[in-house]
């Protein structure tokens, strides 16, 4: 089991995306274990997005991410970080193939509706900045038909 931080981003809020967006993930099977609408400071955009500090998208990426509220969701599951990567398509949806939330839902090379984390490491580091206070852990009925037995 993985869990995996994606963050709905601004434009997905403004485009009444967010429902729909979250709908895919449940219907893949992924479990909500933890869910946030928060506004993102630059301190915690400068946290988040450490990596990309100083690139030259780098300003415009905060000033989008901190312009207006965003989701930030934890969902659990089989690969999840992997299969939630693969759902969202590549970076721009221009790129990005259709059937993926960003090839299905955009088609711009500056918003690009959601964030998921790219590795294990990368989901625990997030995870911890969007939900200090940790997850929550529960059964999904319905876990039994959606994941292997183990
Ligand atoms: N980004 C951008 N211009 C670029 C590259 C990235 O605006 O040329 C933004 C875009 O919002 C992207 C984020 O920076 O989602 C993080 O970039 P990354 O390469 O990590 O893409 P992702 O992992 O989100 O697909
Ligand atoms: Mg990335």
């Amino acid at each position: 089991m993985e869990t995996t931080l994606i963050l709905l981003k601004p434009d997905a809020l403004h485009r009444g995306l967010a429902g729909r967006i979250l709908a895919r993930f449940e219907d893949k099977g992924l479990q909500m274990v933890g869910l946030r609408l928060l506004r993102m400071s630059p301190e915690l955009a400068a946290k988040h997005y450490a990596e990309h500090v100083g690139k030259p998208f780098y300003e415009g990426l905060v000033s989008f991410m901190t312009g207006s509220p965003i989701v930030a969701l934890a969902l659990r599951g089989p690969q999840a970080i992997t299969v939630a990567r693969q759902m969202m398509g590549k970076t721009f949806g221009i790129e990005a193939d259709p059937g993926t939330l960003r090839g299905d839902f955009g088609c711009s090379k500056s918003y690009n509706l959601l964030h998921g984390s790219d590795s294990s490491e990368s989901a625990e580091r997030e995870l911890s900045i969007f939900f200090p206070e940790g997850l929550e852990d529960w059964s999904p009925i319905q876990a039994p038909w959606f994941w292997d037995a183990e």
